[in-house]
């Protein structure tokens, strides 16, 4: 799937990115991306003699770009045969699946060329600021950026991805109302937990997802606040307590109308040779809403 996307990106012949998923899809025999409303997040089906993908218009720009390349990934397949297939969701890498998994993958290659995005990245070097500048240029989502830097493994580094949650025994039932401040009344509060985490294969940290950070941590302080925190944290992963610098900024966004709040941090460890206490924690960044990938 990498090498059928790179041809595609090779034929197509962008000067550098962004690589845009319109120009890619024209390639392929589709006529028209049409942003419209829809409950998943797109759609490809046969449109007279040529081919339509429809996209869901309240998703972010960089979602939209990783849905897009997602159906044109389909027709990549040497099988694909003008059906229509509908995409619920892009971007879980799902194992359930085979073919909507390599798709995923071929989004990703299409979205973030890691021929283009690996020089580029190796110049910015490891922080979070590069992260949503290189998500900018690309115009993809800060998740999928992530996800594809961990995967080149140019530096010993995670992107963790923070939501406020509950342990599963103490997650709320179908239907239980919680009102603001009625923890007090016994009911559990919820904590900031891992529901992300790329990992670099030369860091080999197990990150377990749901994992719960205590409230004095960088990152409960990066939720309460704008613009870039950084230090050192000590992190229980599980298995140890690692040692970690840490870069996290707050990135809001919406699922179904409904504001969910995020943290995106980067972890290094500590004795990193381009870790440099000087780092700017007061460095302000636009962070598009609506983000998730
Ligand atoms: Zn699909």
């Amino acid at each position: 799937m990498v090498t059928l996307a790179e041809r595609l990106l090779d034929e197509a012949a962008f000067p550098g990115p962004p690589f845009r998923p319109e120009i890619l899809a024209s390639y392929q025999g589709v006529r028209e991306v049409r942003y419209c409303p829809m409950n998943g997040a797109a759609r490809i089906l046969p449109d007279g003699d040529a081919l339509v993908i429809e996209v869901n218009e309240a998703h972010s720009r960089g979602k939209q770009n990783f849905s897009i390349d997602h159906e044109v990934a389909h027709t990549l397949f040497p099988t694909y045969n003008r059906y229509m297939i509908e995409d619920a969701v892009t971007g879980e890498f799902s194992d359930k699946s085979e073919e909507e998994w390599l798709c995923d993958i071929g989004a990703a290659t299409l979205l973030l060329d890691g021929r283009y995005l690996r020089p580029l990245a190796r110049d910015a070097g490891p922080s979070v600021a590069s992260l949503i500048e290189l998500a900018d240029l690309f115009e993809a989502s800060v998740e999928a950026t992530a996800r594809q830097l961990a995967k080149l493994d140019l530096w010993p580094c995670a992107f963790v991805f923070w939501e406020e949650g509950f342990r599963q025994v103490d997650r709320p039932r179908p239907g239980q109302i919680l009102l603001p401040g009625t923890e007090h009344f016994g009911l559990p509060k919820a904590k900031l937990r891992v529901t992300r985490a790329y990992v670099a294969p030369s860091l080999g940290w197990f990150i377990p997802r749901n994992k719960s950070v205590p409230e004095n941590s960088l990152f409960r302080e990066c939720w309460e606040s704008d613009g870039i925190v950084s230090g050192i944290e000590h992190l229980d992963i599980g298995r140890e307590i690692v040692e970690t610098y840490v870069e996290c900024f707050y990135a809001p966004y919406y699922s179904n109308s409904v504001r969910i709040g995020r943290v995106v941090s980067l972890l290094l460890p500590c004795d990193w040779r381009h870790y440099s206490p000087t780092t700017p924690v007061s460095y302000q960044v636009e962070v598009s809403v609506a983000d998730h990938q």
